[in-house]
């Protein structure tokens, strides 16, 4: 192949992304997501505002809540997800939807991580600002007893679809989360939670 096909064919250069944005987050900022029996208060939490590449090719400034001990790790994954050009599609804190309803905000495609959301007995890391779900309609939670969520994700269980954000053991944009130390669920055998990204 010529010089001249390959400068014809390679990829435009990635986004410029602004620099991220960080401030402190109120309870009442917080809304639904957070109540007081909930495992960290929100003097622990930080708003994180970071610029993201959207399913529209466009780039778009998201915002995240997290744990204040994570902020700089996730500044620094969604820098590199930018780089990666791997595209999310919508990134709004979750007190956006009635309720806080994760379920809601999973259905809508809406990468979270702040909700103070219980798992058996205890909390969810969730509930600690250090989970974040990525693209969770492509990307859905499902376990051996066939709890699917979303609930409108069942399309996206077949793992061989080649839709846009879907996360794949293989894919680059899981690795920027796994080389840092952070856990993914689609990695799980029961739940497999394919949105799922956690440092504990
Ligand atoms: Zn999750």
């Amino acid at each position: 192949m010529s010089s001249a096909t390959i400068s014809t064919t390679r990829a435009a250069p990635p986004p410029t992304a602004r620099p991220a944005a960080v401030g402190p987050v109120s309870a009442a900022e917080l809304g639904a997501t957070w109540r007081p029996e909930c495992p960290v208060p929100p003097a622990e939490l930080r708003l994180v505002e970071v610029d993201h590449l959207g399913f529209d090719g466009g780039m778009h400034r998201g915002q995240l809540v997290v744990h204040e001990d994570i902020v700089d790790d996730v500044i620094a994954i969604f820098a590199d997800l930018t780089r990666l050009r791997y595209p999310i599609e919508k990134m709004r804190t979750v007190q956006n939807y009635p309720g806080a309803q994760d379920e809601l905000s999973m259905r809508d495609n809406n990468t979270s991580a702040f909700n103070c959301r219980p798992l058996g007995d205890g909390w969810s890391w969730h509930a600690y600002g250090r989970a974040i779900d990525v693209n969770p309609l492509v990307n859905p939670y499902i376990s051996s007893d066939g709890d699917l969520q979303p609930a409108t994700a069942s399309v996206y269980l077949d793992r061989t679809r080649d839709d846009v954000g879907m996360l794949r053991a293989d894919s680059p944009a899981v690795r920027v989360f796994t080389d840092r130390g952070w856990r993914w669920g689609g990695a799980w055998r029961d739940p497999i939670d394919y949105q799922h990204f956690e440092l504990p």
